[in-house]
């Protein structure tokens, strides 16, 4: 993945930013791995706050499906801190476990259009695959076939730089084929994966617009290649910088970061706002909850956010 100044070129797919027709869709669609911990609550906080600035809808989508990566009760520790934290998701809650049939139609159409095929490669036959900064880099062994009796589907893909014009970040680009090579839409296990499902209900749900972590904007290549696969728009892209402890580390379970305080939401909200950048006045730290989002409304600007990658956490945001 590059960033790049830039001009369209012949041989290019290019996401343009068409002037915006559609109102406003956006979402949240954390996954059940673990509670909303601060680094979720920024997302949460940042893509709320876009749609609400743009008059728009926030959707709420749990991302349930990787079972084994999954912990018993998190949907609901997660919806219920949102709660308590005052977000105002419209709609009510969609599960995407619920979309397979939807998934499995659109693995369809990929097989039918001869885009996807079978690959019975395991972890030991790829050992000695070059490696990328996405991971293998699939040699591309089952182009030609597989009589494996088990397999993932892969989709097929191109050396067409794809390119597409981050809020934040800027104007990227990645060439599929030499930095990831063919990737997995159907695990071998037979779950989805997630390049196929994200997608796939972004497209059900009409989501004009996506908010979510730098850490997930090198898969935005990938994504945009499923959507120009499958006949679908491609969304605005807004990747915003990650939360890190004092170590760097990017905010996650396996880093120690345990679920938002329930205790305190109102002092920790307006953390949250610091840490996004914006300037909530101290004061705002002894007032209701209701009254920290109306002073968000009137005063979110996300640009303060441009070009930054990192948002180092204040201590007290995290509970161990
Ligand atoms: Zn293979």
């Amino acid at each position: 993945m590059s960033s790049r100044n830039g001009s369209s070129e012949i041989g290019t797919i290019v996401t343009a930013n068409a002037t915006r027709s559609a109102p406003y869709i956006g979402r949240f669609a954390p996954s059940p791995t673990g509670p909303l911990h601060f680094g979720s609550l920024l997302t949460a906080v940042a893509s709320f706050l876009e749609a609400r600035r743009h008059d728009g809808q926030w959707l709420l989508r749990v991302e349930d499906i990787d079972p084994p990566r999954e912990q018993p009760g998190a949907s609901d520790e997660i919806l219920t801190a949102l709660e308590l934290y005052g977000f105002e998701w419209d709609g009510a809650v969609t599960f995407q476990s619920a979309s397979r049939t939807a998934h499995d139609e659109a693995i369809q159409l990929l097989l039918d259009a001869g885009k996807a095929y079978p690959c019975g490669c395991s972890r030991r036959d790829l050992a000695d695959a070059p490696r990328g900064a996405l991971g293998i880099i699939y040699p591309g062994t089952c182009r030609d076939g597989s009589s494996a009796s088990e397999f993932a589907l892969r989709i097929q893909t191109d050396d067409i730089p794809i390119v597409f014009d981050d809020l934040l970040q800027g104007c990227q680009e990645q060439s599929l084929q030499s930095e990831s090579g063919d990737f997995v839409i159907l695990r071998r296990d037979g779950l989805i994966a997630y390049q196929l499902a994200v997608v796939v209900d972004d497209h059900l749900q009409e989501v004009t617009d996506v908010v979510r972590g730098i850490d997930l904007m090198d898969s935005t290549p990938r994504q945009i290649w499923l959507q120009q696969l499958l006949g679908y728009a491609t969304p605005g892209y807004c990747h915003l910088p990650v939360a890190v402890n004092k170590l760097g580390q990017k905010l996650s379970k396996s880093h120690g970061a345990g679920g938002v305080d329930l205790q305190n939401p109102e002092g920790n909200l307006v953390l949250a706002l610091q840490a996004l950048g914006q300037r909530p006045p101290p004061a705002l730290t002894w007032s209701g909850i209701p009254d920290i989002w109306q002073w968000a409304f009137e005063s979110w600007d996300i640009a303060v956010l441009e070009q930054k990658t990192k948002i180092p956490v204040p201590v007290q945001a995290i509970k161990p």
